[in-house]
């Protein structure tokens, strides 16, 4: 099958008729979009996901009827476009080499890409193409990309509209940042796309004639424990003066004060083996302490000097005893006898954590050395189980009583009041690489841009709208109210990159999670840009006020902006019909950030009617069970990919293997089975045609309700986005009902069933329609139709009544051939004579009777045999007792709507089916006669004296 021809036909035909491109009209909308790219790559599979799912969601709800809208957009904004031209500029033989390689871009393009946007408008174009092979239903009059002017009028707009309303605020807050780039850096800047991750340690001062000797601790509260402090005699500090005071730290301490707004100034080298035996004063009470040398100090961890707090720290507890036993050999003998008197200081009481916690644990745990790996480890134990359950013990001053989680805010404001502690950010997920190859660390950014997400009410407005929001799958909900609740100010403007100067602050650029959170509004504008019925250039916030809030008045913004009256009020309609955003779809990795903040900004800005509605998130794709990457060498180029195996085995590979949140496996296996399985429904419709349906016969209406069973389970799984489940249903779980059809049909050498298959495939490649949409253009076609099948209806129903009865009889006449099949596989004859047994009549009145217990929900044997002793018609139970448990099983085996189904049908004469539908079906099947009885038939055939065992539904079965 030639699958790229197949394709190209599908798509012409779908572009030659504009048949995604959508506009307002008097239909129900569907609003549907997907994060739009950022065009620094080509796309690979792992990118074809998301978009995927987005065309299969657009393709269903058009089916379904609704006036659907699938844009899409390009986000040029950012710093890794610009850090690519760099790297082009300074001919980097390896980015160039994956250009050529492993993009396939031509040399001459390459040369260009030295200018930024020469990368983008590439990267652009090739993804535009690769959408459009994939056959996405996308409005393309709609294109935009973040750098257009008009796109940059709107995030003006947004920008301002944002300051007004006190959401945008100036302020210091810490960032992580790239010192290189001297921009700040979040998730979308780094190698790795890791966001940096930083937290807050206190620096506690202590004082050594004058000069300060600063710890850096999560533990403050723990100063009341402090009998010592540490340092390395192997490293080399640095006396540095910081602001107005001297210090003594490490080289990378002094570095990360920079970042932190301090003025740092090196007096000179220092090393830490002088410091050793010296002695300093606690901040807290005019102890004299003695500083001890220790290996486990690191330089790059915090001043590079630690307090130590034997009683509840493991680390220190540990290099305590290594230096009273002698076993540090930095230590003098005169300071050997010094401090063998230092002992723990207890200042925290926990429950079941022991006398002396860190001793506790370190004998616990067998640790003997302060460079044991399992101290990380014992030292998690107890910060988690003291900050949780500690209580601070008697010495601990005005804090003595309380809870540590409480205190703990409490003592760091008391220790900065008597002057002795400042604050030190550390990132916590080091290193963390900014796409420049540069490191990157905390600042302090101070008069800088944020979006204030640390608003309360913004925060409580957000969550409402989550609250009445669909998500898909539902059970990623918390995440994003966990997001919420840790969100704080965010830094939203940067100093290089494309995009849009902040409106009031033209050395700034808006960020680009930032400028991509209400962009789908803009979808609506940017048709009439395309036009060039509205001037990108002239756009104004009066326009935007207008077009959004139906505020001031149209007449004159129009004349302002050029255009009419008619065409503004034109906007404006489409804008009202198309808003709110019916669904939302992004890959799990932008649920901490842009999900969040596209819902952020739209409560921010737009009114309740105009919020999200639905967000649907996906999980990733991984090739052979391995994540893909450029560096593991396993990446696909989708395009690539597309003109190897065509569209649509692509697209229902990528569907098939994993539900949404679940990570999706790509092989080249998978995609030829679907191939073949593709093709087989091709062949099968080419041989049946449109025929009228006579009258119909059990297996027909049996087949048509399966069909309808068929159809409503697909639309449920539809519904849910559930689109692994609804594919397998599609293409393989109706394979075994159809082949017995056939068998049936064929045992009775009927030859009126085209029509039927017909009726069938129909409906199935209609289901297919939306997962592989050429294949099931080619095959409707020919079936015989000429409408697209993309334009026909979703067959939710098929139109033919469920017929329970039917379902009844074929449920039994299959059962019966099983249980014929699986006989002779265990005797291991070849029949000569099959006899069939059918259940007397009081046993099918009992059954019923049996079935409506159960669904009473009584299931005790005892009281069942009691009821129907007492009933006239089933007391010949009293007999045969077992016959209930039987039954009762036979019963707990099937499901509640089988059960339910049995309830409400007449039962069905057996006897008569069976010797009417399964003896010319016995005959084909085994070449032998079959003879059919009634249990109390005395004049049957019964050697084995089998009649008896016969059940309803469960008729007994003699194989000679
Ligand atoms: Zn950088």
């Amino acid at each position: 099958m030639d699958w790229n021809t197949i394709d190209k036909k599908w798509q012409k035909k779908w572009s030659e008729t504009n048949d995604h491109e959508t506009d307002y009209n008097d239909k129900e909308k569907k609003f549907i979009t997907v994060a739009y790219p950022y065009p620094n790559s080509p796309q690979h599979i792992g990118h074809g996901r998301t978009y995927t799912i987005t065309d299969v969601h657009s393709r269903y709800l058009r089916m379904k009827g609704f006036n659907v809208l699938f844009p899409m957009g390009f986000h040029y904004t950012g710093t890794p476009i610009l850090g690519m031209a760099k790297r082009v500029e300074a001919n980097d033989t390896e980015l160039i080499e994956g250009f050529k390689t492993l993009y396939k871009v031509p040399e001459d393009r390459i040369k260009e890409f030295a200018e930024p946007v020469k990368i983008a408008d590439y990267f652009h174009e090739e993804i535009k193409s690769g959408m459009i092979e994939m056959g996405y239903s996308i409005d393309w009059r709609r294109e935009f990309t973040t750098i257009d002017p008009a796109y940059q009028k709107f995030i003006e707009w947004q920008f301002r509209n944002l300051k007004e309303k006190n959401l945008i605020v100036q302020g210091s807050h810490p960032v992580g940042w790239c010192p290189k780039d001297q921009n700040p850096v979040s998730q979308h800047d780094t190698l790795g796309d890791v966001e940096p991750d930083f937290t807050e340690y206190v620096i506690i001062k202590f004082d050594l004639n004058g000069v300060k000797i600063p710890v850096a601790t999560l533990r403050p509260e723990t100063l009341f424990g402090v009998t010592n402090i540490w340092i390395n005699p192997q490293v080399t500090y640095q006396k540095i003066k910081v602001n107005d005071e001297i210090w003594i730290a490490s080289p990378e301490c002094a570095r990360k004060l920079e970042f932190l707004e301090k003025k740092i100034e090196v007096i000179e080298d220092v090393s830490g083996s002088d410091f050793v035996g010296q002695s300093v004063k606690a901040p807290h009470n005019d102890d004299s302490i003695v500083i001890l040398p220790a290996s486990f100090v690191k330089s790059d961890n915090g001043t590079g000097i630690v307090m130590s707090v034997p009683a509840h720290a493991p680390f220190d507890y540990q290099a305590l005893l290594d230096c009273k036993s002698g076993k540090n050999k930095s230590i003098t003998s005169d300071l050997l006898k010094n401090i063998q008197n230092i002992e723990p200081i207890i200042m925290i009481k926990t429950e079941g954590l022991g006398d002396i916690p860190a001793k506790d644990i370190v004998e616990r745990m067998g640790i003997s050395d302060q460079d044991d790996p399992k101290l990380e480890e014992a030292t998690k134990e107890i910060y988690s189980k003291e900050f949780y359950e500690g209580i601070l013990a008697d010495n601990t001053k005005q804090f003595a009583g309380k809870k540590i989680s409480e205190a703990k805010d409490e003592i760091k404001e008391w220790i900065t009041e008597i002057e002795s502690a400042d604050i030190l950010l550390e990132l916590t997920n080091t290193p963390v690489k900014c796409r420049c190859g540069a490191e990157c660390v905390v600042k302090l950014l101070s008069n800088q841009w944020f979006l204030d997400y640390s608003n309360k009410d913004w925060k409580n407005k957000a969550h409402t709208c989550f609250e009445k929001m669909n998500i898909f799958p539902n059970e990623i909900r918390p995440e994003f109210d966990q997001v919420l609740d840790w969100l704080r100010e965010r830094a939203c403007a940067r100093q290089h990159g494309l995009g849009t100067k902040v409106p009031w602050d033209k050395e700034w650029l808006v960020e680009s999670l930032a400028d991509s959170v209400i962009y789908m509004a803009f979808y609506i504008i940017s048709k009439y840009v395309n036009k060039k019925e509205i001037d990108g250039n002239e756009l104004t916030d009066e326009f935007f006020d207008y077009v959004f809030y139906g505020k001031n008045d149209p007449a004159e913004i129009a004349n302002k902006i050029k255009i009419t009256k008619e065409k503004l009020e034109e906007i404006r309609k489409e804008f009202l019909y198309f808003y709110p955003v019916d669904a939302r779809h992004s890959g799990r990795d932008l649920v901490p950030n842009h999900l969040t903040f596209f819902v952020l900004n739209h409560v921010a800005l737009f009114p309740e009617e105009n919020w999200p509605q639905e967000i649907v998130v996906n999980g990733s794709v991984l090739m052979r069970g391995k994540k893909m990457s450029k560096s593991m060498g396993n990446i696909i180029p989708l395009r690539e990919a597309v003109r190897k195996y065509g569209a649509d085995p692509i697209r229902l590979t990528i569907l098939i293997s994993a539900e949404l949140l679940q990570d999706a496996d790509f092989n080249v296996e998978a995609i030829n089975g679907i191939k073949n399985k593709l093709e087989s429904m091709y062949e099968d419709c080419t041989k049946i045609k449109a025929e009228e349906i006579s009258e119909l016969e059990p297996e027909d209406k049996w087949i048509l309700s399966m069909l309808q069973n068929l159809a409503s389970n697909v639309s449920e799984s539809m519904n849910k986005i559930r689109l692994r489940e609804a594919l397998h249903h599609i293409l393989y779980d109706f394979d075994s009902e159809l082949q017995w059809y056939l068998k049936r049909v064929k045992s009775k050498q009927r030859t009126n069933i085209s029509g039927i298959l017909h009726k069938i495939f129909s409906n199935r490649i209609l289901m297919l329609s939306p997962f592989a949409p050429h294949i099931a253009e080619e095959i409707w076609e020919k079936l015989g139709n000429t409408e697209l099948a993309s334009k026909s209806a979703w067959p939710s129903s098929i139109g033919i009544e469920f017929d329970p009865t039917s379902i009844q009889t074929e449920t039994l006449l299959k059962s019966i051939i099983d249980d014929i099949n699986n006989i002779l596989k265990v005797t291991k004859i070849s029949p000569k004579k099959i006899t069939i047994y059918t259940a007397d009549k009081w046993k099918s009145k009992a059954y019923s009777l049996i079935l409506k217990n159960v669904l009473d929900g009584e299931t005790n044997i005892g009281a069942i045999i009691k009821s129907l002793i007492a009933n006239k018609e089933t007391e010949q139970i009293k007999k045969d007792p077992d016959f209930v448990k039987k039954i009762l099983n036979d019963i707990l085996s099937e499901s509640l709507e089988i059960r339910k189904g049995k309830m409400n049908i007449e039962q069905i004469d057996e006897n008569k089916i069976i010797s009417s539908e399964l003896t010319s079906l016995v005959k084909n099947d085994y070449n032998v006669e079959l003879s059919v009885f009634s249990e109390s038939d005395s004049e049957k055939y019964d050697p084995k004296n089998k009649a008896k065992t016969a059940r309803p539904f469960k008729p007994a079965i003699l194989i000679e």
